[in-house]
This record gives structure tokens, sequence and C-alpha cells, in this order.
């Protein structure tokens, strides 16, 4: 698998691609914004997008999802229990960054735990890892673990909202700690591609 890290929109946030080497086939992680960016990068990388994989609900996220979506036909997958917060990304975006978008369209398909997605002749399985957003997810294939904002390569994802759950975040870092121990950490935001650098022992004990 082949990863191009994309870092896009006022809140500097990493969109992944995901890249199946052989075929091309190429899943897009967290089309945070920029659309045309992320679209012309597609396109001169002769990828074959085949989804859209959203790791939580939050609009840095979610941004270029519906322009992505109309220009290469592409279904939109999420966990359900983060549909409240994309339902209302394009306000959230209004409020906090000034961006005016459309409503997001629906989501195609409910991510599940334990999934596999497969792309080409890879694949990344999905784990449920709330704490952050209820709805959060990691996706993990061959050492790489894409984390969303549950894990940075420094440590924390925040758990300043009041859906928010330090407890749950907590259990979900044990899920995962056999994942991101032997892994490189690709997150949502800040350092990329190293392996972790910090743990916080309070959250893997
Ligand atoms: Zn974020
Ligand atoms: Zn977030």
């Amino acid at each position: 698998m082949e990863i191009i890290c994309l870092t896009v929109g006022d809140l500097a946030t990493h969109c992944y691609l995901a890249i199946d080497e052989e075929t091309r086939q190429t899943l897009v992680i967290d089309p945070g914004d920029e659309g045309d960016f992320l679209s012309t990068t597609i396109l001169e990388n002769n990828l074959v997008p085949q989804a859209i994989i959203l790791t939580h609900g939050h609009y840095d996220h979610c941004l270029a999802a519906l322009e992505l979506k109309l220009n290469f036909s592409l279904p939109i997958y999420l966990h359900q229990k983060d549909l409240f917060l994309y339902e209302k990304a394009h306000l959230s975006a209004k409020h906090f960054s000034h961006i005016a978008i459309p409503k997001l369209p629906p989501i195609d398909h409910f991510l599940k735990d334990q999934e596999i997605i497969t792309f080409g002749n890879s694949s990344l399985k999905v784990l449920h890892t709330p704490g952050h957003t209820p709805g959060s997810v990691c996706l993990y294939s061959a050492r790489s673990l894409f984390s969303g904002d549950t894990l940075f390569v420094n440590g924390v994802g925040s758990t300043d909202h009041q859906y928010s759950s330090a407890s749950d975040l907590k259990k979900s870092f044990a899920k995962i700690k056999p994942f991101s121990t032997n892994s490189l950490i690709y997150p949502g935001h800040e350092d990329f591609g190293l392996p972790l650098v910090a743990t916080p022992p309070h959250l893997f004990s």
C-alpha cells in the first residue's frame, strides 16, 4: 500500500490517499477541504478512487466529501454514532471557520467495528474507537494505523467536547495498542508516518 498525505483546510487536517499499488484502487480518508486540490492529485497520480472513508464526523475531516463524491461517484462511509456531527458539519464550518458549504450528502454506508474494507489487493480493518467522538474509527493495514483524531504521534486525542468521553478513549487506546505500537501512525493532524514518540502511560496502562 502506498500512502499520499495531503494537508488541507484551516485546521491543517491530513487527507490520506491509501493506494493499492497494483491496481491503483484508492480509498480517500478524510477529505477535509480543498476538493479541487484533492481531485487534481487523484487524477495526476492515475488513481482509481473507490470510496470516501471518514474517521469521524468533525467538519474539518469532511468538507470536501460532496465535491469528491460528485467528481468520482464515490460512496461515503462513516460510523453511525457520528452522524449527528456529520449532519451539522456545514453549520459548524460556518460557525468556527466562516466557510459556506451546502449540507453534506447522505452517508452511503455505516462502518462497523472489525469490518474489512477491500480495495484492489489491499484492505483496511475498521476499529471503532470512541472517545474523541462517539463514532470515531481507526483504520489498520499492514503496520499503518490511520488514527483520525483518536491518537496522535505525540499521544492523545482531545476529549474537550461535551459528547467526548475520556473513559471511552482510554478503552479505545487499550483496543488499538497492539496495532499502534507496531505501526506508523497516520493521524488527522500534526506529524504523520512516524511511530508513536510519547505513549501516555495513564492511557495505555
Ligand atoms: Zn480534526
Ligand atoms: Zn476531531
